[in-house]
């Protein structure tokens, strides 16, 4: 049997490697991960793949998290919920007392309201089109607002979260997840419906669904309803 020589071998093995670079990888898998995603997997199968994988690592990394003092008083870590290849992520304060109770995010009252205004305003499927989470995973004792150390402890997470998810579209739902994510007093009144930047993803501001209930005007609807078509429309939708 005839030995492939030098110069073919490194060929080959450059090909390899630009076709790892294509698909994503930016550095060599491992042989279990390649065994996971053949190399006869087209590239974007496995990118959908290593992106998945990607945010229940980074459910994994967060574990049983004891890492602020939120932990003392939760009953679950509310990590986020959606589809984890979502183009749209809305992003929350924090967890209140039906979420930390059924360790999903958004499902109380507020949830309600978020999930009309995805399906019936924006005429989107919540758990097909979007992913939701916080920026603190546990909740805040009495639902009062989490502390600069809860949010620097917890932010780490959010930004793999989304680094995983990869959306075309954040949105950042009340003052304290906006305020949070540029890392500045926000003043949601005026700066509801403008475009900013968080680690490189498009960032939508807009009222919290729980501020719409408590002050239902036509006024904050109508605000709230044009904040989501500025989004559709950079979705391409
Ligand atoms: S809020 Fe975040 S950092 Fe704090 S304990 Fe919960 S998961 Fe960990």
């Amino acid at each position: 049997m005839q030995t492939p020589d030098r110069s073919h071998l490194l060929r080959e093995l450059k090909n390899h490697l630009l076709f790892l670079k294509d698909a994503g990888y930016s550095e060599i898998p491992c042989e279990s991960e390649l065994f996971a995603h053949p190399v006869s997997t087209s590239p974007v199968k496995i990118m959908e793949a290593r992106k998945k994988s990607s945010l229940s690592q980074v459910q994994e990394e967060l574990g049983d998290c004891t890492r602020c003092k939120l932990s003392q008083g939760r009953k679950t870590i509310v990590f986020g919920s959606g589809n984890p290849k979502a183009d749209l992520v809305f992003v929350g304060e924090g967890p209140g007392a039906d979420e930390d109770e059924q360790g999903l995010p958004f499902v109380g009252r507020a949830g309600k309201k978020l999930t009309e205004i995805i399906e019936k305003g924006m005429n989107l499927n919540r758990e097909k089109d979007t992913y939701i989470c916080n920026i603190v995973k546990c909740r805040p004792p009495g639902n009062r607002d989490p502390e600069k150390e809860e949010i620097e402890a917890c932010n780490p997470f959010l930004v793999q979260q989304l680094k995983a998810i990869q959306p075309k579209v954040v949105v950042a739902l009340g003052k304290p997840a906006a305020s949070t994510l540029l890392g500045r007093n926000v003043a949601i009144t005026k700066e509801r419906g403008t475009w900013h930047d968080y680690e490189g993803f498009k960032l939508m501001l807009t009222f919290h669904p729980a501020y719409l209930l408590r002050a239902y005007t036509i006024e904050n609807r109508k605000a709230v309803h044009s904040d989501m078509k500025m989004v559709l429309e950079a979705l391409g939708r």
